[in-house]
């Protein structure tokens, strides 16, 4: 039977840690890494309500988007809320990982699948995560490089930037772009299919943001749309009851749009300087509408509605995912409402 460890090293090799806010707390929150798992139950914050769905649904791991714990815990009391969760949940030995700034800023991660949403093209990561890119040189004769690295390159499952040159005695180097956490892995295969042939590597780090990961994401709608028609598309692509927007007038037009999952204020500068028309995402305040409001279209859809995403993306790469001797487990995705604001 999978445990815990397998699927949390299949989700976090698709949202790796690196990429996740410094002071993000994201992985096993609750729990053990060996505890068997057959069910999963998928959601975006874990609530009473959620815990009792896991018991009820016989679900031996949660996956939540809001890490269950945050802030520090000062004290572990049964008497309130969160204690009495995590109380249960150790209880009923339910294990649980948050993925949380890394889910949404990966490759394919939440900020793409809301641009998707809401029917961009040409996505892009709005602010490219930096310190990350890494440039794997690998030195090896130029005869075995041309018949045994490069066609193991053409034939990669996973794209791989590269570039060579001949150097001196015929020699070549081959540069590899790849982003950190992918070196180690990329060095062991390399190193095992060319074990018998005198090869070496080496690495060193480039400053330019890696374009697929970043918080937010970037693109432009397949034609200008007047600002209306896009609200409407957005409160339909969301679900949402409402929209709270900046001042606009009724023949404005927009293309460009910058989206951010969750509460994106900080994401504006970045979003005005990329060249949007708007910025799409949630918890923004009265003063940050009237900062902004003649620099670009704000439209605060709300933190769970730019959020809920998660759980199908999540239930999507673990159904994607292949475990070792083809294991299965069941996805639920959880039916309880956990959005915490009601609109009257
Ligand atoms: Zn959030």
């Amino acid at each position: 039977m999978l445990c815990v460890a397998d699927i949390l090293s299949e989700l976090l090799s698709w949202a790796p840690p690196a990429i996740a806010w410094d002071r993000d707390n994201i992985g096993l929150l609750v729990g053990r890494r060996d505890a068997s798992v057959s069910r999963v139950l998928l959601c975006l914050d874990v609530t009473p309500e959620v815990v009792s769905e896991a018991v009820r649904e016989e679900a031996e791991l949660i996956i939540a988007h809001h890490p269950i714990i945050f802030h520090p815990l000062k004290a572990l009391r049964t008497d309130e809320t969160r204690g009495a969760m995590l109380a249960e949940l150790l209880r009923r030995n339910i294990n649980v990982i948050a993925l949380h700034t890394n889910a949404d800023a990966t490759r394919h991660g939440l900020n793409h699948i809301l641009a998707q949403s809401l029917g961009l093209q040409e996505i892009e990561a709005l602010d490219p995560v930096k310190g990350h890119l890494r440039v794997l040189s690998l030195r090896i004769r130029r005869s075995e490089g041309e018949t045994i690295v490069l066609p193991a390159l053409a034939g990669a499952e996973e794209q791989v930037e590269y570039d060579c040159r001949v150097i001196e005695d015929d020699w070549m180097r081959i540069d590899l772009r790849a982003p950190s956490w992918r070196t180690a892995e990329m060095r062991r295969k390399f190193g095992l299919r060319l074990a018998d042939i005198p090869h070496s590597f080496s690495e060193y780090r480039i400053e330019d943001g890696l374009p697929d990961y970043g918080i937010g994401s970037i693109g432009t709608l397949p034609q200008e749309m007047k600002v209306q028609t896009f609200l409407a598309s957005v409160k339909h692509a969301l679900a949402c009851r409402m929209l709270r927007v900046s001042p606009y007038r009724k023949d404005d037009t927009i293309r460009r749009i910058a989206v951010c999952s969750g509460a994106g204020s900080s994401c504006i500068p970045t979003a005005i300087a990329a060249g949007a028309d708007a910025l799409v995402t949630g918890d923004l305040t009265h003063h940050v509408f009237l900062d902004y409001q003649r620099a670009i279209l704000l439209v605060d859809a709300g933190h769970y509605e730019t959020e809920h995403l998660f759980i199908g993306l999540c239930a999507a790469r673990l159904e994607s995912a292949v475990f070792e001797n083809n294991e299965k487990i069941d996805i639920l995705q959880a039916r309880t409402n956990t959005n915490p604001i009601w609109f009257e």
